[in-house]
């Protein structure tokens, strides 16, 4: 349908997640496979949304989010980039699983310029629930993409009626269509991009691992062995390494592994209080949660050069 209006073109790259899901025909009813379904079809079931922009589609992956890796993170850039360059295209909507949005989000949050919104979306329920939740999520992002208001507030997403900043988006919930929260709202939001101009053919290895009563300290050595360049510490507390990893993480360190302090908690873990971190080598995430400062490091890592200001650039 026409109303005679201009509007704005927006383009969504689909990679696959719930939204796109449907029953498994194999299970017992309660299970279902991501990514199943071909954009054209998840838009088929949101009659009208040409009425607010134009509409240009793209399948660039079809993954249950749980097996993205940082290569679909390059892939995912990639086709961004391509689009944002495209003066007809006003803003990006990418489909996506729920289960790593957030880690996607963050990535395309620090390298895109912010210039056009971007805004990511899914489903806690499949495309073929009698009451599937993909079709109104996919209009909301539709709507917020071709909106002024969402002009300068870097990369988001939307979830149940809701819109969240990349920077502090989190699932938190494993059930449920409220599954999302975030600490700030989405009118926080602002443009990050400070490695808008990189483009690695790919990102290093950083691992990730928990504190916990008696976590061995062979895990650190294991990850090392393993080729990882870098280690984000989900740490109990203020980010308190514990004394039995202490060699592990000074072997690690001189085979020139970087070692960023984070925590299980919510809060920061502030540079050379609760540890000695300039004396160790050591980096801290601030109030980056690990799986944000992952990736944070490995793009401090990718781009070289001192890493514990680039990971303190912040709002
Ligand atoms: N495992 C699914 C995925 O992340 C969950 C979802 O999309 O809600 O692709």
């Amino acid at each position: 349908m026409s109303t005679g209006m201009a509007r704005p073109r927006i383009h969504l790259l689909a990679t696959g997640g719930t939204i796109a899901g449907e029953a498994d025909p194999a299970g017992d009813g309660a299970r279902y496979r991501a990514g199943v379904r071909p954009v054209e079809q998840l838009l088929a079931a949101v009659p009208g949304l040409d009425a607010t922009a134009e509409l240009s589609a793209e399948q660039i992956l079809a993954l249950d989010s749980k097996d993205m890796t940082p290569a679909d993170w390059l892939t995912i850039l990639a086709a961004t980039r391509r689009a944002l360059a495209d003066t007809t295209i006003a803003g990006i909507v990418i489909l996506h699983g729920t289960d790593t949005l957030e880690e996607t989000a963050y990535f395309l949050h620090l390298t895109l310029p912010g210039d056009k919104p971007v805004v990511l979306t899914g489903a806690m329920r499949p495309a073929d629930h009698p009451e599937a939740d993909g079709p109104a999520n996919l209009r909301a992002a539709v709507c917020l993409a071709a909106s002024p208001s969402a002009q300068g507030k870097g990369v988001l997403a939307v979830m149940n009626r809701t819109a969240y900043p990349a920077r502090w988006l989190c699932k938190a919930r494993t059930h449920g269509l409220d599954a999302f929260e975030s600490a700030r709202p989405w009118t926080d939001g602002r443009p990050d991009g400070r490695c808008a101009d990189l483009s690695p053919a790919t990102l290093p290895r950083v691992d990730l691992l928990m504190g916990y009563a008696g976590a061995p300290p062979e895990l650190v050595d294991a990850c090392v062995a393993g080729g990882a360049r870098g280690l984000v510490l989900a740490l109990t507390g203020h980010g308190s390494v514990p004394a039995a990893w202490q060699p592990a993480l000074a072997r690690a360190r001189g085979h020139g592994v970087a070692i960023l302090r984070a925590s299980r908690c919510a809060g920061p873990v502030d540079h050379n209080a609760n540890a000695d971190d300039d004396r160790e080598g050591w980096l801290t995430a601030g109030d980056l949660p690990p799986a944000k400062a992952r990736i944070a490091l490995m793009l401090a890592l990718a781009r070289g050069g001192e890493a514990q200001s680039f990971l303190q650039l912040e709002e």
